[in-house]
């Protein structure tokens, strides 16, 4: 059998993040670092190791089925490729920043402006849509000295944490694009690869799943069950099992990370006692 063909990035924010999703997925490498490619020991998949700027293409020529990119990548180059899957981790946005003290208030005060970037294509069709008029500067590194060097007014970059800006003396103003790493497929796989990637994506799935979901356990009084119930829907209904103690139950239940302290408090409050929360590693339905 061929194996799935992934491209993901050598070294660099998506890497770690990209490996540990192929693992909890339950794929086994031998240490691939330093190497161009490997192949996985327990599932039809071979490795490419690449910059991340040279992905989207990698996918398109065919060289790889599938890729692992940033979407403000992804977007900034000219293919448009199916995404597969959105996968959580490299989260970051592009943004609009100014130098700390500019007057600036409003997106127009950057008409005719100098806007240093390494995003031109995004940067573009994001003014174009204001009705904007701005010069662009396309540089490929270290965008954030542009407007302490004098060579722009502004700079278009991408965000975290916001750290670098501030260290940089700059403000951010305006988000142009939300990103994070995204499953990338090449326009046409044979029925094979397809059948391969559809096993990929159901893994993935499943921790996703997981990673979102808890598992919590509770004792409760009988006489309080109804309302504790009521606020745990599970996955079909809740685990409910009888204590040693005479009129006590335990709970079992999974509940959406997003939600649980909400939840927490309105179990404490409705009688729960010895919450415990425990991590899912997956979950298939
Ligand atoms: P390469 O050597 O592969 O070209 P790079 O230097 O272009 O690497 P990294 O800095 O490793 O790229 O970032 C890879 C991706 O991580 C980005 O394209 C983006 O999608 C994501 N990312 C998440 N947070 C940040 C951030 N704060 N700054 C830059 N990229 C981020
Ligand atoms: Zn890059």
């Amino acid at each position: 059998m061929k194996p799935l063909k992934l491209a993901i990035q050598k070294s660099g924010r998506l890497s770690d993040d990209s490996l540990a999703l192929l693992r909890a997925c339950g794929i086994r490498f031998n240490n691939g670092m330093g190497k161009l490619r490997t192949e996985a020991l327990n599932f039809p998949l071979e490795l490419f190791f690449l910059r991340d700027d040279d992905i989207p293409e990698y996918v398109t020529d065919g060289i790889a089925d599938l890729g692992i990119v940033g979407e403000n990548v992804l977007y900034e180059k000219a293919q448009p490729l199916p995404i597969a899957a959105k996968l959580g981790f490299g989260k970051c946005r592009l943004s609009l920043a100014v130098p700390k003290n500019s007057g600036y208030r409003q997106l127009s005060d950057l008409n005719g402006q100098r806007i240093a970037t390494s995003y031109p294509r995004l940067l573009r069709s994001y003014l174009d849509k204001q009705s904007l008029r701005a010069d662009i500067h396309e540089i490929s590194g270290s965008v954030e000295i542009a407007p302490s060097i004098g060579l722009a007014d502004a700079i278009c970059d991408l965000v975290s944490s916001g750290s670098t800006l501030f260290t940089n003396g700059l403000r951010e103003v305006e988000t142009v694009l939300q990103s994070e790493a995204v499953l990338v497929q090449a326009q046409s796989l044979s029925a094979e690869k397809m059948a391969l990637l559809n096993r990929l994506l159901f893994r993935i799935q499943a921790v996703q799943k997981a990673q979102q979901n808890k598992y919590i356990l509770l004792n409760a009084p009988n006489d309080k069950l109804d309302k504790i119930v009521s606020l745990l829907p599970g996955i079909k209904s809740p685990t409910l099992l009888p204590l040693a103690i005479e009129g006590w139950s335990s709970l079992h239940s999974v509940i959406e990370e997003n939600q649980f302290w909400e939840v927490i408090e309105q179990l404490k409050a409705a009688g729960a006692e010895g919450i415990l929360v425990l991590p899912i590693e997956k979950m298939i339905f």
